[in-house]
């Protein structure tokens, strides 16, 4: 599968947001974009005020795109099923992606980042309700239970990744036993209750693809 191999940290210096690429280094004052004087973002702030409004939503998409770890096709296929959902796109489009097995997989901490989750999926080493799913754009139901295989149980950065469940536990909408390496989806989040897509402006892209 065809992926972005280029620097990580060079993504997030682009969009002057951190896109949490690297797993811990993300959360450590040894993120760049920490490190820098100003807050993330107002750089890019300050050109848009010059920059044409198309110049601003392609940023907002790839913006979005690089955070889940996506190519310009997959992110456009998702796109054009969250325009054919009931209510509004653009939200519709990030409940989406919050849904695939590779970012549930990352938000229940079995993995860093999404980049890792995603080799775990592509591995074999995830269930979900107790059948290996080795696809990472597999999209996750209210109800469904992911966990990891016997066999992998004893992969030393999965655990280590875990140690994040202790220091901030998880979202509301999932349930995770540390000692298991077993979560569950209580519900499919709403737009409104992601963390870290807060900066998001799902409509920008929404605009763009609708040229
Ligand atoms: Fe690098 Fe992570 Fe910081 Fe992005 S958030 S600049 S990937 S360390």
């Amino acid at each position: 599968m065809a992926r972005n191999i280029g620097p990580q940290c060079r993504l997030c210096r682009q969009e002057e947001v951190k896109l949490y690429l690297k797993g811990d280094r993300c959360k450590s004052d040894k993120c760049p974009i920490t490190k820098r004087r100003g807050k993330p973002g107002e750089g890019l702030r300050a050109r848009n005020k010059k920059a044409s409004d198309y110049s601003v939503q392609l940023r907002e998409k790839q913006k979005l795109k690089r955070l889940y770890g996506m190519l310009e096709t997959q992110f456009r296929i998702f796109f054009t099923r969250a325009q054919r959902l009931k209510g509004v796109t653009g939200e519709n489009l990030i409940v989406m992606l919050e849904r695939r097995l590779d970012n549930m997989v990352y938000r229940m901490h079995f993995a860093p980042s999404r980049k890792a989750a995603r080799q775990l999926v592509l591995h074999g080493h995830i269930r979900v309700n107790g059948r290996k799913v080795g696809i990472p754009s597999y999209l996750v139901r209210e109800g469904d239970e992911v966990d990891v295989q016997e066999k992998a149980k004893k992969i030393v950065s999965i655990k280590d990744s875990l140690k994040e469940y202790s220091r901030s536990g998880v979202s509301p909408w999932l349930e995770v036993d540390p000692d298991r390496l077993w979560g569950k989806v209580r519900a499919v989040p709403r737009r409104a209750d992601i963390p870290d897509l807060a900066d998001v402006n799902e409509q920008l892209i929404v605009e763009l693809y609708s040229k």
